[in-house]
């Protein structure tokens, strides 16, 4: 039976607005606070931003009905630069883009032609998302929504600005920060392609003296200055002179340009050659040795200054390159400086246990490399470099610092050759090419006088520390991740040129940046119902009102006045507030965890006492088209629109999250779609075919596939509280079909005709366990099943209402293991039967199954060794007779899962030859169409021509088949 897909998504989803019931407000029943990253309306929503908010709604439905009052609320995020590109790249008639907004998202063109207007691009978008939103069947309470540059949030963001300012928490100063040198703005994620946040590293500059004119070497590790022995130089490469403010510098081409982002005005004199230096002798800041110039086709222009010191000790570049110059290859080098090279041994002056004297030297003969240009060279350097961090101490020939750990010495070096006056700083992007979404490729600026949010404040990020440590994270494994980007943050530049947003409240030059003003906005959910049903009014809001609702400082009266409100109203917002907060679950893709979900956490701490700090994270990966990755340039993005249309939103929705779990990329592929689909469809025909009939009295099978349901329930319910969708929805659509197919083939073998009531039970607990994750299809499956109220408002069935029965779950897999076997015999021997006998086994065989059994459990499996305790017990010693039972035995036990194994120990033993006699005659009449004997091994009247009897087992009887 074919479902019209879009008309049961229309048909629920008008009822549910019909009945508000997706409005929530403040009640007497324990709440749950859902939020998800708002969307930045630049786009329509992918199949790919459809995985974060889907799983929200299926977190949210599920806590609802299991008996939360569920919050889940949205609002669309304008704030940033990327709306003003796309205005500009419209005014300037860009084709590509326009074509795009045709083609791909099906603007209409008189639309388009509005977009020179940012504002425009951003409600067009936001109400295209809205929609999709709805036609998913997002439970979201609309009545809350909100854009950023509205007047009400504007004055929200304000007064955390000045919140966080009067906390010392926005300092004014000097920072890096990433940087797009064509729009004159910092830039982060949400500014780059591809979305990358730039990350950058702190290289040290020690400058060499040759004849007056600087010779830079940029380092990570200025403590090797000590073992210094040469300088290197790129002969290929061609340098520039260069005047950095008052000094005179020798430095590739792209490291002026650097130097020219960090605040250093700089002039270029001339270019000279890499080649004119070989040979030369530069003097070094913390001696009177002349360092000499040699040539190393390892030193690459873009990094660092194009110039490094040569420590061949400990860096396996540098004493690669010093052998390859002694070998005298090299044609840069003359006879002279031939001879003079030979002279030169590395310097040891780092001490570390497990490593040699020169363990540069040491590694690069260990990996066999033989050049410099050779890869390896990368992981021997890490490889030294860490060890030699962590443990290494300096030796003796560098004077004041002998004796020190690296570790703790480094800075001190770092300040001693800066002190005299040796020392410079150089900024590097560490992933880079970073290109900012206008194409140009970023920098990093040393920024002065902007505003920063102080992220390296030691006290702020220890707090966030607490907060995370409290905190739910979802998946675990994600944890560790948070940790690291805690510790790494340092200051961040929070305002910005352009754009759209809020005016930073006491320098209005400047606009509150798209992740400084996304951090706290959950708690405005609270006020934007009152804003949006005109109950306040924006422009009226001040400090004292955020103050109030948030702390609940000074008196609602006296506020209440000054912004023309009754003073009623404002303890309801307050109540409310009260009620809502904190945050129980915060919901994001992965991309945000080293920025928008920490800082979310950051500002929650800074802002709000412990009890409104966030209690729970969630994070997803991306969704992948078919297994390769979503992106324009492939030309495989589908508007979730268009797949809504296409397919129905709930097959849409089981897709997404069938195929992964949280972190994983899940795949969309159109062969899972419609396998989906007829997975629906029969489900839903058969709650078309199911009548509700009272229960009759339960006979084993009836208990066992309640147990069974039971079990699901409990599986279900614990994947659910982990967000394992991909898990419980496994288990809701596919687990239970072989267990419900032998349900009805036992139910049919007794011509059973009273089972429709129990069915009925059956599938309206997998129809409620299905309405999270597909609600249209299930509030129409629970209407065919004869239900007058909403799935999606009855209770969740963590519990069937009956409880599980141990003994018939050992009934029944005792059946069908002989029903197995059965058909194992059958497939072998190739007869047709005539007659099945079945023998069980003898009573104290059970007795020895049953030692064994709790040996097993106990944790011993030697088959040894159980014999030994068996022969020692009177009452089992019989086995001396036959020690071959105990290993077969012993083999069963162990090939059955462990859950089996627990319940047969406390069920203890059952009467196999009658549940037999009773139970599988009528199976086996209705498989074979033959007469079913039964005999006990110890029973003297027994018909055993074969002589099978002795090898009956217990839970294994034995067959005969004629
Ligand atoms: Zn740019």
């Amino acid at each position: 039976m074919e479902v019209d897909w879009s008309a049961v998504d229309k048909k629920w989803q008008k009822k549910w607005a019909e009945n508000n019931d997706h409005e929530t407000n403040s009640n007497d029943k324990e709440k749950k606070f859902i939020t998800v990253a708002y969307p930045y309306p630049n786009s329509p929503q992918h199949i790919g931003h459809g995985r974060t908010y889907t799983i929200t709604d299926v977190h949210s439905r599920y806590l609802r009905m299991k008996g939360y009052n569920v919050l889940f609320p949205m609002g669309f995020h304008y704030t940033g630069t990327p709306i003003l590109g796309m205005a500009k790249r419209v005014e300037a008639n860009d084709t590509e883009l326009i074509e795009g907004f045709k083609t791909l998202y099906k603007v209409p063109e008189d639309k388009i032609k509005e977009f020179a207007e940012p504002v425009k691009i951003a409600k067009y978008f936001h109400e295209e998302i809205k929609s999709g939103m709805i036609e998913m069947g997002y439970s979201i309470d609309w009545r809350r929504e909100f854009t950023t540059i509205d007047p009400a949030y504007q004055k929200f963001i304000e007064w955390q600005f000045r919140n966080l300012k009067e906390k010392n928490l926005i300092v004014q100063g000097s920072h890096p920060v990433g940087w797009c040198p064509k729009d004159q703005n910092p830039v982060s994620q949400h500014d780059t392609l591809g979305d990358v946040e730039p990350d950058f590293t702190e290289y040290i500059i020690i400058k060499f003296d040759l004849n007056g004119v600087k010779i830079p070497v940029a380092t990570l590790r200025p403590e090797t200055l000590f073992g210094v022995t040469n300088i290197w130089i790129n002969p290929q490469v061609t340098y520039q002179k260069i005047k950095v403010n008052d000094e005179i510098w020798i430095a590739s081409p792209e490291c002026a340009r650097k130097l020219g982002f960090l605040e250093k005005k700089i002039e270029v004199i001339e270019d000279v050659s890499g080649s004119d230096f070989v040979g030369q002798s530069a003097k070094a800041p913390h001696s009177s040795d002349s360092i000499v110039i040699l040539p190393a086709s390892f030193v690459k222009s873009d990094n660092g200054t194009g110039i490094v010191m040569s420590v061949p000790a400990h860096a396996p570049f540098d004493y690669q390159a010093l052998v390859d110059c002694k070998s005298g290859k090299n044609k840069s080098i003359n006879s002279d400086l031939l001879s003079n090279i030979q002279n030169i041994e590395p310097i040891s002056m780092i001490k570390t246990e497990g490593l040699g004297n020169i363990p540069a030297k040491d590694i690069v003969e260990k990996m066999g490399i033989s050049h410099q240009d050779d890869p390896k060279l990368e992981d021997a350097t890490k490889e030294i470099y860490s060890k030699e961090f962590y443990e290494g101490i300096l030796a003796d020939n560098t004077k004041q610092f002998a004796g020190k750990k690296i570790s703790e010495a480094k800075d001190e070096i770092k300040e001693w050759i800066t002190k005299i006056g040796s020392a410079d700083i150089l900024l590097e992007l560490t992933n880079s090419p970073v290109k900012c979404r206008c194409g140009a490729e970023c920098v990093v600026k040393l920024l002065s006088n902007q505003w920063f949010l102080d992220y390296s404040n030691k006290d702020w990020k220890k707090k966030a520390h607490v907060c995370f440590e409290k905190m739910n994270i979802l998946p675990n494994e994600i944890r560790s991740e948070f940790d690291k980007v805690l510790d790494w943050l340092r200051e961040r530049a929070c305002a910005r040129q352009h754009g759209l947003g809020t005016k930073v409240p006491w320098d209005k030059e400047w606009l509150v940046e798209s992740l400084a003003d996304s951090v706290i906005y959950m708690a405005f959910y609270i006020i934007s119902k009152y804003v949006n049903k005109k109950e306040i009014n924006g422009n009226d809001l001040t400090d004292e009102f955020f103050d109030y609702i948030f702390y609940g400082k000074k008196d609602s009266g006296e506020i209440a006045n000054k912004i023309n409100v009754t003073k009623e109203k404002l303890e309801e917002i307050r109540n409310e507030f009260l009620y809502f907060y904190p945050v129980d679950s915060r919901h994001s893709g992965r991309d945000l965890v080293p920025n928008h979900l920490t800082f979310f956490v950051l500002n929650h701490v800074a802002l709000f006492p412990e009890e409104n700090w966030p209690q729970e994270i969630v994070v997803n990966g991306s969704v992948l088209m078919a297994g390769k990755k979503m992106s324009k340039s492939m030309g495989n993005i589908i508007p979730l629109r268009e797949a809504v249309r296409k397919y129905g939103a709930d097959p849409l929705r089981l897709t997404i999250l069938i195929s992964a779990e949280l972190l994983q990329d899940a795949d969309f592929n159109v062969e899972a779609i419609n396998g989906i689909k007829n997975k629906l469809e029969s489900m839903h025909e058969n709650c078309a075919k199911t009548k509700s009939e009272e229960i009759p009295e339960l006979e084993p099978e009836d208990k066992w596939i309640f147990s069974v349901l039971q079990n699901l329930a409990s599986n279900v319910s614990q994947s659910m509280d982990k967000i394992r969708l991909r898990e419980a929805l496994h288990h809701i659509l596919y687990d239970f079909d072989s267990e419900l197919q032998w349900y009805l083939k036992r139910a049919k073998s007794k011509q059973r005709t009273n089972i429709s009531g129990i069915l009925h039970k059956i599938l309206s607990s997998r129809v409620l366990m299905l309405s999270p994750f597909a609600p249209h299809i299930a509030e129409e499956m629970w209407e065919k099943l004869g239900n007058s109220e909403l799935a999606s408002k009855s209770a969740w069935p963590s519990s069937v209402g009956t409880e599980i029965d141990s003994k018939s779950i050992q009934t029944e897999t005792l059946l069908k293991s002989i029903i197995d076997d059965i058909n194992n015999i059958l497939k072998v021997t190739k007869i047709s039967p005539k007659k099945i006998i079945i023998y069980t086994a003898e009573q104290w065989k059970s007795k020895v199954y049953n030692s064994i059994l709790k040996n097993v459990l106990d944790g011993q499996t030697n088959v040894g060794t159980i014999i030994k305790s068996l022969i020692a017990n009177k009452e089992t010693e019989q086995i001396k007779k036959d020690p071959d039972f105990v290993k077969k035995t012993l083999n069963d036990i162990l090939s059955e899962p462990a859950e089996l194994r627990k319940g047969r120990m406390s069920v203890g033993q059952i009467d196999e030859r009658e549940i037999i006699s009773s139970e599988l005659s009528s199976l086996v009449k209705n498989d074979y169409n033959v007469e079913l004997d039964v005999f006990s091994e110890s029973d003297s009247e027994k018909y055993d021509p074969k002589n099978k009897a002795k090898n009956a087992r217990p839970f294994k009887p034995a067959i005969l088949i004629e």
